[in-house]
């Protein structure tokens, strides 16, 4: 779990330099080489009160638009992010430390998006007749209309800066909400950087914005807003959750996790060691759905473990800048250092073998060698609270029935992968207790749009992707228009002997499914 107590980012005070207040900054930095980037003002709770109420008010215009002409806007910022897409990866390189191949991942998930609810929206938020079941209401046009959250505040976390914020502002700009978004303070510029692209290049209407800040600015929001979309640790997301209750404003969460993988004695070991590789070290592990625990059948274990250490053993890591030339980039922020070498000394006091890794490297910059520990077991930190760093952690079980029991064992449930024979595999993963699972592969169920991602248990409440990921974001309207003009309809006053034995007999007749029952026989 991220223990966060602080800020990765440096929140200053800056001199205004004319004699007025200090006003209060915050310090982008290098997590390559801790060089500073930029200083940005912060805004407080009342500047988030002026974004919010300038949206709002230009919402009712957004809404107005439909869903083909808000389609129109989203595929001119889905133009610009493909027109972009290298000046995105710099940005983001700088402000995570991500290697390209990472940072490159983004904008096509997000643009794949634009164009996913882009041609989904109308089925499934449109407006939807309804026939009545009831004979009686045969007389009524039944119509449900999904009408947006005026305003969504979306608070993102700093793993991916762009993939989670956009993953939900879209979808909700799509349905007709202004948002606002709330990047991280570690990193807030590739946010900020497409906000102004949609302000000044594209000029799309005023309804999309971003507050800068750290937790305060994030409350500011939690109480402006009318749905929060929170993703970040499960400790902030209890926060969000008790401070939006004070409004009664609903939340969706999407928290931390502590994904699993079972390797059966039928996998194919190879693909097995492959994609564990990649799933626990892809982003330096610093993704809420990496693999951080794996559970492997004891015929195999032994080969498994070796060949697993051996592979991990050959990933570069480093900046690689433009040149796609690295595996494992650096860590982001600089507590969760702190957590991984936690984890790791914690695991290897109690007697776990640390395989390739283990050491932070002595170089500036937050760096940590991508490490393998086997024989892990769960009286470890690394085998129960999210590690979100380039550490995996492999445990011996008897069987398939002993995996899936460690698997279930945990506060979270967020996603994870079976790997063996297709059937067998797929057998266990349907009994998994988890938002998402993969069979013979890793992360492609959060990465598939058209299917809901989100968490179980306490890694969250709510859904992204699929249709939860839009209709979360709307309310129904469900409109009951009479068709024939009357001076009175049958429920009105006055109650009168005739007209309610009228109306039981009615209402008996349709209830009823036996014809004794339907004419009054019994
Ligand atoms: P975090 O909880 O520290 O911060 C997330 C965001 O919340 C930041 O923007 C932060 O400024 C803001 N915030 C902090 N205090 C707040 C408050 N009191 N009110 C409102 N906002 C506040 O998380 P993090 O360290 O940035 O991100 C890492 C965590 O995010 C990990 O646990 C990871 O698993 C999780 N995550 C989950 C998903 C998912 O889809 N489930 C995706 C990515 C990351």
């Amino acid at each position: 779990m991220a223990t966060k107590t602080g800020s990765g980012a440096r929140p200053r005070q800056a001199a205004a330099g004319n004699g007025a207040p200090a006003a209060e900054s915050l310090e982008v930095v290098h997590p390559a080489d801790h060089s500073l980037i930029a200083t940005l003002p912060i805004d407080g709770p009342e500047r988030v009160g002026e974004i919010v109420a300038r949206v709002r008010a230009r919402q009712p215009q957004w809404e107005a638009l439909g869903i083909p002409g808000r389609r129109q806007w989203l595929g001119r910022l889905r133009d610009w992010l493909l027109d972009h897409q290298d000046e995105i990866a710099d940005l983001m390189q700088a402000e995570t430390g991500k290697v390209r191949a990472d940072a490159a991942s983004e904008v096509p998930y997000v643009t794949d998006l634009i164009n996913f609810y882009g041609a989904k929206a109308k089925r499934l938020i449109g407006e939807q007749r309804v026939s009545a079941h009831s004979p009686l209401l045969k007389v009524k046009r039944l119509r449900i209309q999904y009408r947006p959250y005026p305003v969504v505040g979306v608070i993102s976390p700093w793993n991916f800066p762009l993939l989670v914020a956009l993953g939900d502002a879209l979808p909700a700009l799509q349905a007709g909400c202004a948002v606002v978004i709330k990047p991280s303070e570690v990193t807030p510029l590739t946010v900020r950087r497409v906000v102004e692209a949609w302000k000044g290049e594209i000029g799309g209407p005023d309804i999309l914005d971003a507050a800068t800040g750290m937790g305060e600015t994030g409350s500011a929001l939690v109480d402006q807003a009318d749905f929060i979309q929170f993703t970040g640790s499960e400790r902030t997301g209890r926060k969000v959750m008790a401070r939006a209750a004070e409004t009664l404003t609903p939340v969706s969460l999407e928290l931390g996790g502590k994904d699993p993988m079972i390797v059966l004695r039928s996998a194919n070991l190879e693909k097995a060691v492959n994609a564990a590789t990649w799933g626990a070290f892809v982003n330096a592990g610093q993704a809420c759905t990496s693999i951080e625990r794996v559970y492997v059948e004891a015929e195999i274990y032994d080969e498994f473990v070796q060949r697993l250490s051996d592979e991990v053993a050959t990933l570069r890591s480093g900046v690689d800048g433009g040149e796609y030339g690295s595996e494992v980039g650096a860590i982001t922020f600089p507590p969760q250092l702190e957590t991984v070498e936690e984890h790791v000394d914690e695991a290897r006091k109690k007697g776990a073998r640390v395989l390739t890794g283990g050491q932070r490297e002595a170089k500036p910059g937050n760096w940590y060698p991508p490490t393998v520990i086997a024989d892990a077991d769960h009286s470890m930190k690394v085998m129960r609270d999210e590690t979100f760093g380039p550490v995996v952690a492999v445990m011996k079980v008897r069987d398939a029935e002993e995996a899936l029991r460690r698997a279930n064992d945990t506060r979270y449930g967020l996603s994870g992968s079976v790997f063996g024979a297709r059937r067998e595999a797929e057998r266990i993963a349907r009994r998994l207790e988890l938002g998402s699972v993969n069979v013979n592969d890793v992360l492609v169920s959060t990465l598939a749009t058209d299917i809901p991602m989100g968490g179980w248990k306490q890694s969250g409440i709510g859904f992204r992707n699929g249709e939860e990921g839009i209709r979360k974001f709307v309310r129904p309207e469900s409109l009951a228009i009479t068709r024939f003009d009357r001076k009175r309809e049958p429920l009105y006053f006055p109650y009168t002997p005739k007209r309610r034995h009228w109306l039981r007999r009615v209402s008996r007749f349709f209830a009823a499914r036996d014809w004794r029952r339907r004419l009054g026989l019994r």
